[in-house]
């Protein structure tokens, strides 16, 4: 990236220079187009992954300005050890932690009748508990310079409920309320939390929906279209950044007006 081009996203983007940042589930999709969105608008970034080796491949390919980095380390959300180590490991490298992003979540469909207590369990595990471990270790390693701003992945199924998607959808919906509770209790901290409710997005999560219930869901949208996860990714930079500096506590959809 060029000064001119770092100019040019200072001027219509959100300057994010000098500011440090953690992406979970980064690899791919909306976390992924998160770490492009922060790294352009000058962020230091480090992005995470369960598979080490092809973390850091992600993050090699990632553009960052000059001065800043984007790096990447493993990760399971779900194993709360490990989320606390990470995130105090990248606060001690880097001196501080300005930005934390909780996107790391699984979707798995099943009607009512077919949910598992397996599945159960792998979507509050991932989606829940790892939004709630990553929250409290971004709290812990922000809390002593009293500023810093947290994104959770929340959804539009967690607001409006999904048929076929009992655990997912309940999952989100404990996710908005983890930023609603924890915003009121980091607020005197300087730290505000808030969350995203995307709409249906074009990633590998949704692929499975198949063509013809994903031309259905773009109909269903006002906008007309299924979303694309840069859109998300720059409502996401927006509440990280201190544009946003006197939101906290809310989730913004970015779904083309359909839970409307
Ligand atoms: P993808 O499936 O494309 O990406 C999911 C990411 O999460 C991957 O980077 C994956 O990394 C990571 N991940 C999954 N499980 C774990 C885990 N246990 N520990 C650490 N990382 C994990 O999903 P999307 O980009 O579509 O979704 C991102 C977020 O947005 C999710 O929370 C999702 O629920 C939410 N969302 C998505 C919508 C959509 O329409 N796509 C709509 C509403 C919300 P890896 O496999 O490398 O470990």
């Amino acid at each position: 990236m060029t000064d001119a081009d770092r100019i040019l996203g200072g001027a219509i983007g959100y300057p994010l220079v000098g500011k440090i940042a953690l992406v979970t589930g980064g690899t791919r999709g909306i976390g992924l187009e998160t770490v492009r969105a922060l790294a352009e608008a000058g962020a230091t970034v480090v992005l995470t992954g369960r598979d080490e080796a092809k973390a850091k491949e992600v993050a090699a390919g990632v553009d960052s300005v000059e001065g800043a980095s984007v790096s990447a380390v493993g990760l399971d959300v779900t194993d709360a050890k490990a989320v606390s180590t990470v995130v105090r490991g990248v606060a001690k490298e880097h001196g501080k932690l300005d930005i934390v992003v909780a996107n790391a979540g699984v979707l798995e469909d099943a009607l009512l009748g077919m949910v598992s207590e397996d599945l159960v369990d792998r979507m509050l595990s991932t989606n829940v508990a790892g939004t709630i471990h990553t929250v409290q270790a971004a709290a812990r390693a922000m809390m002593r310079k009293k500023t810093g701003s947290i994104v959770v992945l929340a959804s539009i199924v967690g607001e409006r409920g999904s048929a076929g998607q009992v655990a997912y959808a309940a999952s989100k919906a404990a996710v908005g309320n983890v930023a609603r509770s924890a915003s009121k209790e980091l607020g005197r901290y300087g730290i505000r939390v808030n969350g995203v409710a995307p709409g249906v997005i074009e990633t590998s999560m949704t692929e499975h929906l198949g063509e013809e219930v994903l031309g259905e869901r773009a109909t269903d949208t006002p906008l007309g279209r299924l979303g694309k996860p840069e859109e998300v990714a720059r409502a996401i930079r927006f509440l990280a950044s201190d544009e946003s500096s006197f939101i906290t506590g809310q989730i913004l959809g970015v779904d083309g007006g359909l839970v409307l």
